[in-house]
Parts: structure tokens; sequence; C-alpha cells
């Protein structure tokens, strides 16, 4: 029988989460979801002086916000808890315990400028920096003398010679590490705080995760990873390590190049579903390049559409796929996201009608006020192209058009044809005027529409000012 699938996301709450962690989270999430399995959010707060309380409810803040909810974690809970590292001490204890009683792990009393004149010493002589062994081999008499010394060890993870640690990475294929290229590493701090290596792998196996979806950056922890789970004789799960993204120079991400967290984006107006779009075909490929509802993006992900090349971020990408989910969007949730400013200025029996008119005009909740202004705004500025459409088109056709309105009002066809027929003017001649009389652009959503949105004492005096 095979395993339901389980996979986790692991963030460690030092910062905002940002397009990189959020897209590890979201393939992870996609990839539970695909195989009708679960996701779990495990918080990974071992780095104590980094780690802040507010980062961590942000970040479940900005997945919630992303849709991306978890079935076993922080807030909801599980057969796991706690799901939160810092309270997971005695758990750990109780396998650093079952290394040392086997003996897989070693306390090591070298000092960081020991480490760091050894790393030295290894560098001069072209060899890769491994730890050197000085403390590999002490005798108890020797541990007891520096312990008496005041030293505190950190307990290092005994590598076993001569071995080769393989995988079938689930995006980058076989991989193979000669052990004897891996230094003892440490699996526990000095100061008896645990090390990532080791709080990582344990809790994957203690949580049942099955597969793992991770940046490239961690690709070489994973033998490390592999040796330890097999040492406490520990399932391992699937790896699969993903390409990083990087800026469209195909270097790193910069803070003009999309490094930005969701919370900003957020804030900048991006739908969540327009992220999902993009993120989930950053190093990813579906099978069609179509708007795909949540659900969708989650049925049609295939670990196997991963890509091994850089991701590289295409903020033209990324609007598109803000139009899409603009496009898409429930008329009552565009209203809400185009906010307070726009509430005030649209009277509020025209929503519905004002949504629908702008909708495909609109990106950004801004573009929205742009609109809600030149709608329902006392003042009209007009471009300078509609100055000069106007001004071409002359006080007659205004005479006409304001005629005509009084004659047809927003019987839209009715009055074009009507203005048509007394102007002879047709095509852009036509509607260009008229358009950016009543609206001060040359461009923006059908005519026809704000017509009907806007008050008829607007559209006369809109008229009557040029003629
Ligand atoms: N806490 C680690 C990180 O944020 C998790 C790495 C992993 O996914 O295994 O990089």
């Amino acid at each position: 029988m095979t395993k339901t699938i389980k996979t986790r996301f692991a963030p460690s709450p030092t910062g905002h989460l940002h397009l990189g962690n959020i897209r590890t989270a979201l393939f992870n999430a996609l990839l539970a979801r695909h195989g009708g399995g679960q996701f779990v959010l495990r918080i990974e707060d071992t780095d104590r002086e980094r780690s802040r309380y507010e980062y961590v409810k942000e970040l479940q803040d900005d997945l919630r916000w992303l849709g991306l909810d978890w079935q076993e974690g922080p807030e909801v809970g599980g057969p796991h808890i706690p799901y939160v590292q810092s309270e997971r001490t005695s758990l750990y204890a109780e396998y650093y315990q079952r290394l040392d009683v086997a003996g897989h792990v070693y306390p090591c009393f070298c000092t960081p400028t020991e480490l760091a004149m050894s790393r030295k010493a290894q560098q001069a002589a072209s060899r890769p920096p491994r730890y050197a062994g000085a403390c590999a081999r002490l005798s108890e008499a020797e541990r007891q003398a520096r312990r008496e010394r005041g030293l505190q060890p950190t307990l290092r993870f005994r590598v076993p010679a001569g071995r080769m640690v393989e995988f079938i990475d689930l995006v980058r294929g076989p991989q193979r590490f000669a052990s004897d290229d891996i230094g003892d590493f440490v699996i526990r701090r000095a100061d008896g705080g645990p090390q990532f290596f080791f709080v990582n792998a344990v809790d994957d196996a203690l949580m049942g995760i099955t597969h793992v979806l991770r940046g490239e950056d961690h690709l070489t922890n994973t033998p490390r990873q592999l040796l330890l789970l097999d040492a406490l004789g520990l399932p391992a799960p699937k790896y699969g390590h993903m390409s990083l993204i990087v800026g469209s120079d195909g270097g790193p991400l910069s803070k003009r190049e999309g490094d930005l967290s969701i919370r900003e984006l957020r804030a900048m107006g991006y739908l969540p579903e327009a992220l999902l779009n993009y993120l989930s075909r950053l190093g990813h490929r579906y099978a069609q390049d179509v708007w795909m509802e949540p659900a969708e993006l989650a049925t049609g992900f295939v670990v196997e559409h991963l890509g091994r090349a850089p991701a590289r971020y295409d903020e033209t990408q990324l609007l598109h796929w803000q139009a899409e989910a603009v496009r898409y969007a429930a008329p009552e949730r565009l209203w809400e996201w185009m906010g307070m400013a726009v509430h005030q200025q649209v009277p509020a029996i025209h929503q519905e009608d004002f949504v629908a008119a702008i909708r495909p005009n609109v990106r950004f909740p801004a573009d929205a006020m742009f609109w809600a202004e030149r709608l329902f705004g006392e003042e009209l500025t007009l471009s300078e192209v509609s100055q000069i459409v106007i001004a071409t088109a002359g006080p007659a056709f205004f005479n006409h058009a304001l005629a005509a309105y009084a004659k047809y009002g927003t019987a839209y066809q009715l009055l074009v044809d009507e203005l048509k027929q007394h102007t002879g003017a047709k095509g852009k001649n036509l509607f260009m005027p008229l358009r950016a009389a009543l609206t001060g652009e040359t461009h923006g959503p059908e005519l026809a529409r704000i017509l009907a949105l806007l008050p008829p004492d607007t559209v006369r005096r809109r008229l009557h000012v040029w003629c």
C-alpha cells in the first residue's frame, strides 16, 4: 500500500516571507493537494537569536491569505504536536541519547579559533575544508579533562567512512555523495541548542513527511540528513531540490526585481490568485498556460514538471497574472479589494455596474480609484491628448452631442447614430471626442457603460463646456 502523501513547509521565522520561500510553501502544498494528502506547517525556530514571534504570526497570515492552509501545525494542531521546534526540546533529547548510546556521536571541544585555523590549513593545502577529527578519538579521561577546564562541547555526528550516500532527487534525478567528503558535523551546539540538520530530519521522520521540496541550497545537507536518519533507524522522505529564483539578469533577486515580501505585494494590491498562478509556473510547467483556479493548480501540478534551470523572475508575467486574477475575481470581492477611497467615491447603487465597467481597465486598486474619480469626482482633469481631440472636434460636435443626449439619454447606440448623422463623424472621430469630454481620457472602459454610469448632470456639464 502506498503511503498517503504528506508534505510540509518548515520556515525559519527570521524574516518576512518572500516570493522565493512562499514558492517553496506553494509547491509543497500543491504536491500534497494533488495527491489528496496533507500539508504540514512546522516552525523551525532553533535560531533563537534571529527568530521572532511576529514573523511566526505574519507567515501564518501570509499563508492563509494565499489560501495555503495547513492540516497540521500551529493553531490547528495535529497528532504530532507541538509543531514549533523550540517546544520540542525534550523530544530531541531522546534522539540525541539514542545516537549517543549507539556510538554515533561524540562531544567536540574544539573552539571556534581552533576550527578556523584547521580550515585555513586545509585550504592552504588545497583540500576541501571539513572537520579534521581532532575530538573524534578522545578518551573518556581526555574528555573529562576538557570539561574540567570549563569547555562546553558541541555534539558531532560521526560520519561513517567509505560509504556512498545515494538518493533519487525528485527534481534532479540520481545523486551520489561520498561520505568521506563529508566531515563529522555538529548536531547540537555548545549551548545545548539543536542544529538544523538534526531537528529538520528528525521532525520530518516523526511527523511522517513523505516528500520534501526545498531550495537547491539545501542539496548538500541531504546526504548528512540521510546518514543521520539511517543511524537513527528513522524513515527518510523523498527529497526534491528546486532551482532558485533569480533576477531577469540571472543574478540574485534584488529588491527592485521581485525580492518583495508577500506583505508588500499584498499592500500593492496583488490578488493571491495572481501570485499563485505566477509562482506555480516559476520553475514548474503546466500542460496549459492558461488561468487556473487554485484547485486546478493542484490538479495539474506534476513533480516531473519541475525544472532544473534557474527560475527567472519576470515582472511582466506577474502583471499578466494579476490582470487575469482581476478578470476572474467575483464582483463583490473586487469591490472589497478596491478599498475605502473607491467606496466613498462611487455611489452604492452603481457598485455593480462600476465594477463591471472598469474591470478590464484595472490591475490595482489605484486604477479603480482613477476611474472612480473620473466618473464620480467633481473636477475633471483632461489628458493632453484629450484636449487636442476635443479642440479638433470643435463646438458644433458637442452641441449635437448634447442634443443627442437630451433625446436618447443613456441609449448609447441611438445616441451615437444620431450624432453620426448630424456631424458626419465616424469611427475614432466620433468616439474619441465623446470619450475625452466625458472622462478626460482617450482610452478606458466601454463608452456605453460609462454613459450609463455618469450622473446625467455630469454628462450635460461635461459636454456643455465645449459647446
Ligand atoms: N528551516 C529551513 C529553511 O527555512 C527548512 C529547510 C527545509 O525545507 O528542509 O531553510
